[in-house]
C-alpha cells in the first residue's frame, strides 16, 4: 500500500486535531499538530516579553527565532506526541486562552511562518503524515494526495473548546472563547501571508452535526478509498 500525505486545514476549534490524531493511528501514520508549534513560538515570545496585551516587538522575536527549538515527543500512555521548546514539555502550557490570544498575531510574521513550513515540510518528507493546520493544503503540502478542510458554526466551535478548558480546570467565560474563535478566524483568514483559505482540490467537510464516530468514518473512508487509488 502506498502511503499518502494527508492535509487537515480549516477554523479554529474544529475538532481537526482530534480527528487528525485518530487517522494517524489507524494508519500507523505520524500525526503533526502545527498550530501547537506556532504555540510554542508564541509561549516563547510571552516569556521574553516581547509580546503582552499593549505591544509587540516584531523584530525582537524574528531576531530571537534560532534560539527557538521545537520538537515533538511520543507519550505511550497519552497515544500522541508532547510539543517540546528547547527540551521542556510545553504541552499544557500552550493550550492556555492566553496564549490562544496572542497566537494569531505572531503567526502573521513571514519569518516564523517560512521557518515552521521548513520543519513541517521535513517532518512529511517521507509520506505517511497527517498534518493538521491551516495552511497545510495550499502551501505545506500543495501535493497531499487528500485534503480536507473542516469546519462548523462559531457557536459550536466555542463550545466545544470552552467545555475542554473547563475539563482542565482553566477560568474562562463562554463570551470570551467565543470572542477568541472569531477574531482568530478573522485574523487567520486576513492575513497577507498564507491565509487560511480552502485548496481547490480539498474536501470540505462540516462537522457542526456529526459526533466524533461519524466524523472519523467518513474521513477513514475517504482516506481508503484514496489510498487505493494512488496504489492502482
Ligand atoms: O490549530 P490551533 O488552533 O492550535 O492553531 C493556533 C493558531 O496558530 C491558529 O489560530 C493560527 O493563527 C496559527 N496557525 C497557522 N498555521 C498553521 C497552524 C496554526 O497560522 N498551519
Amino acid at each position: 500500500m502506498e502511503r499518502i500525505t494527508i492535509a487537515i486545514d480549516g477554523f479554529s476549534s474544529t475538532g481537526k486535531s482530534t480527528v487528525a490524531k485518530r487517522l494517524a493511528k489507524a494508519l500507523g501514520y505520524i500525526y503533526v499538530d502545527s498550530g501547537a508549534m506556532y504555540r510554542v513560538v508564541t509561549l516563547y515570545a510571552m516569556q521574553h516579553n516581547f509580546i503582552n496585551k499593549s505591544s509587540f516587538d516584531e523584530d525582537g522575536l524574528v531576531a530571537d527565532l534560532n534560539k527557538i527549538h521545537i520538537s515533538f515527543q511520543f507519550n505511550d500512555h497519552l497515544g500522541f506526541a508532547e510539543v517540546y521548546l528547547n527540551g521542556t514539555n510545553v504541552e499544557k502550557q500552550i493550550r492556555t486562552l492566553e496564549v490562544s490570544q496572542f497566537v494569531s498575531q505572531i503567526a502573521t510574521v513571514s519569518e516564523v511562518r517560512q521557518q515552521l513550513v521548513k520543519q513541517q515540510q521535513q517532518m512529511g518528507v517521507d509520506k505517511g503524515v497527517v498534518m493538521d493546520g491551516r495552511d497545510i493544503g495550499t502551501v505545506v503540502f500543495p501535493n497531499a494526495e487528500l485534503k480536507l478542510f473542516m469546519t462548523a458554526s462559531a457557536e459550536t466551535r466555542a463550545q466545544r473548546r470552552y467545555d475542554e478548558l473547563l475539563e482542565r480546570g482553566d477560568e474562562v467565560t463562554y463570551e470570551d472563547v467565543l470572542n477568541n474563535v472569531q477574531t482568530r478566524d478573522r485574523i487567520d483568514s486576513t492575513r497577507e501571508d498564507s491565509p487560511l483559505t480552502m485548496a481547490k482540490d480539498a474536501i470540505k467537510i462540516d462537522n457542526s452535526n456529526m459526533d466524533l464516530e461519524q466524523q472519523f468514518e467518513y474521513i477513514y473512508q475517504l482516506t481508503r478509498d484514496r489510498i487505493s487509488q494512488v496504489s492502482k
